[in-house]
């Protein structure tokens, strides 16, 4: 049985000024969604809202210490992270969630969670051809992917579903940093501080 609290959703709003949601960036690695998720928080704070981001690496340092890179294990990763979503997003934040999540069926089920805790749950496709980040490869892991020296890496040796139907996706080869967060600052207000708030 789940236990209310004296505090409810709508009184947290009023005093943040705006709703509580979900940002879900997906894609491939190096696609941007660390540096978008970053630059939309900075965005965010600036204009005074409660923000925060949830990163993959971050998640994987602590409480998903114990989970690989295999499917179950992904599965179990994003099934985490949403919960932790839910949970920032019941405490009234904007939460913007930067995770690889490759599987579609994995996404679904965040969005599940989150629509379950009333929270509306933005799914941001951040895309850019695998040939663009293995390019860029800030972190040499598409190097390390292509030697073998890293198994299961999504776009070489484990696959990555694309959305089917995103709230926003952003080309990030086509687009800047600036104007990708400029669309998703524009999409998120409109959800978040509607109704007066
Ligand atoms: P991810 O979190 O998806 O692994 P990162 O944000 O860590 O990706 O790395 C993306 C790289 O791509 C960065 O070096 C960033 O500067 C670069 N980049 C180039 N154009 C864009 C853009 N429009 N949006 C986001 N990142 C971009």
């Amino acid at each position: 049985m789940w236990s209310h609290g004296e505090v409810d959703a709508a009184q947290r709003a009023a005093r943040n000024g705006h709703r509580s949601t979900i940002v879900w960036l997906t894609g491939l690695s190096a696609s941007g969604k660390s540096t978008i998720a970053r630059a939309l928080e900075r965005e965010l704070f600036e204009r005074g809202m409660q923000v925060f981001v949830l990163e993959g690496d971050n998640l994987r340092h602590g409480l998903n210490r114990n989970l690989g890179f295999s499917p179950e294990d992904r599965s179990e990763n994003i099934r985490r992270a949403a919960e932790v979503a839910k949970l920032l997003a019941d405490a009234g934040l904007v939460v913007i969630a930067a995770f690889i999540s490759p599987y579609r069926a994995d996404r679904a089920a965040a969005r599940e969670i989150a629509r379950a805790g009333g929270h509306p749950f933005i799914e941001v496709f951040v895309n850019a051809p695998l040939e663009v980040c293995e390019t860029r490869d800030p972190k040499h892991l598409y190097r390390k992917a292509r030697a073998g020296q890293i198994k299961e890496f999504t776009g070489v040796s484990a696959p990555y579903e694309p959305p089917d139907a995103p709230e926003l996706e952003l080309r990030t080869d086509r687009q800047t940093p600036e104007e990708c967060v400029a669309q998703a600052v524009k999409l998120l207000l409109g959800i978040v501080c509607s109704g007066g708030l």
